[in-house]
């Protein structure tokens, strides 16, 4: 069970990944991302979740290179956009983003959307990336149990991530399930639910018990389940106390009540039906 902010999942190659990451979409470009991140850094967080649709790597780049803490202690993800994907824009893709981060790897670089008749090419051209040691780790987002099911027909490597938006009202047990058996860990995006998990009747009611919130409730329930979690916040209060998951620990009845909680309710895209 992690019980530090520092904890690590240990990906299928060996890699490890902390449990809990600071998300940052829509954090502006400038003061917001970098102070984002710099409060992040300073509260122990060793994670930070960007993308090139972000439009922060910059930032979020330089706000890594002026902390003490030595890029090696932090893992950077970032993601190929869908009008990039393909073979040979994908590599060049990968590059731009390295450029505007500022960094000579990437920990984890993953496809965002499943762009169909793109994404096989898109994956080979990240297996190139990974074998030439310029990502740690690879894998892909907002892949549904099919789109996996395509992706490995023709794979080399198996995706070692999938980030999908995961939360008390949206918990795809079959995906649960596959991902296991293959040995793809899940992060879970919209991890509190936009802010709503904040205020969830259920979550907030065993949330009391320990002196919590619904926020740290759901994020604690989804490390519990082994999943990776990257709240997203600009706020520094928020930042840090979004982080205080680490000292309490749900009961099996808790988690059961949680899970029960599962509606299908998605806050974003649905991955089979998006035209962006
Ligand atoms: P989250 O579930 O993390 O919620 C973020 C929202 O909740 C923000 O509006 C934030 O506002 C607010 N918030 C943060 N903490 C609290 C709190 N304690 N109480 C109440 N409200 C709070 O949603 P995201 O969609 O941002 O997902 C997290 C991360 O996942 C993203 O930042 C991104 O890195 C990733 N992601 C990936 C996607 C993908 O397609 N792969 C899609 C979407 C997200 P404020 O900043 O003002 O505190």
């Amino acid at each position: 069970m992690p019980d530090t902010l520092t904890a690590a999942a240990t990906l299928a190659n060996d890699v490890t990944m902390p449990w809990f990451g600071l998300g940052v979409f829509r954090s502006q470009e400038g003061d917001e991302v970098e102070n984002a991140v710099r409060w992040a850094l300073d509260a122990g967080y060793r994670s930070i979740d960007t993308a090139k649709v972000y439009a922060n790597e910059t930032g979020v780049g330089r706000a890594i290179a002026e902390s003490d803490v030595p890029r090696e202690s932090i893992f950077v993800t970032t993601k190929v956009w869908n009008s990039d994907q393909g073979y040979d824009t994908t590599l060049r893709a990968f590059d731009a983003s390295l450029e505007r981060l500022g960094m000579s790897y990437i920990d984890l670089y993953l496809i965002h959307w499943p762009v169909k008749g793109k994404y096989k090419d898109t994956w080979r051209a990240i297996e190139r990336i990974y074998k030439d040691g310029r990502a740690r780790a690879i894998g892909v987002s907002n892949f549904l149990v099919h789109q996996l099911e395509d992706l490995l027909d023709s794979a080399e490597i198996v995706p070692m991530v999938d980030q999908v938006e995961f939360h008390p009202y949206l918990q795809q047990p079959p995906l649960q399930q596959f991902a296991r058996e293959h040995g793809i860990l899940l992060e879970a995006w919209s991890p509190i639910m936009k802010g709503e998990a904040a205020t969830e009747p259920v979550l907030t009611s065993i949330g009391r018990r320990y002196g919590k919130n619904g926020a740290h409730v759901a994020l604690r329930w989804i490390l519990q389940k082994g999943i990776v979690a990257i709240p997203k916040s600009v706020r520094q209060e928020r930042i840090v106390a979004n982080a205080q998951v680490f000292d309490f620990e749900l009961t099996p009845e808790e988690m059961a009540r949680i899970d029960s909680l599962d509606r299908h309710h998605r806050y974003g895209p649905d991955p089979d039906n998006f035209n962006f």
